[in-house]
Formats: C-alpha cells, structure tokens, sequence
C-alpha cells in the first residue's frame, strides 16, 4: 500500500507535561500580592474584577464586586 501516514511523532512520548507549577512568584499586577492559583495571574477575584474594569474601561462598575468608589483610609 501507499504510506498515507506521515512519520509518526514519538516526541511526545519523553516531553514532561506541565502540569501545574508549584509557585511561578508571578505578582499581581493590580496590588502587588502574590497570586493566586485560582486567579492567576492576579491575587483575588477582586482585583481580577479590577483588571476587567480596565479592560471595559475603567468607568462602569463591574457586575460583582462594587470596585469603583474604594474607601481609601490613608489621610
Ligand atoms: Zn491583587
């Protein structure tokens, strides 16, 4: 018969998959913490939702989680 089969590639067999990496030290871009797995690469859904309202232009309060009007307790 004709070789319809192109060379089999065996590569895959010796790569190691990636699974999950213990600790990447990746920092949340929107505070700084370290982040978190679920959220990564941000620290919380709170500053993913932060990132988001970026994203949709900062304005419009993102549906979920009030992040517009921060109550800042530094003076
Ligand atoms: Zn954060």
């Amino acid at each position: 018969m004709s070789a319809k089969l192109p060379s089999p590639r065996s590569e895959d067999a010796g790569k190691p998959a990636r699974a999950k990496a213990p600790n990447r030290a990746s920092a949340c871009p929107i505070c700084g913490k370290p982040a978190a797995a679920g959220y990564s690469p941000f620290c919380s859904s709170r500053c993913a939702d932060i990132d988001l309202g970026h994203w949709l232009g900062g304005r419009y309060a993102v549906p979920g989680e009030p992040l517009s009007r921060e109550p800042e307790e530094e003076d």
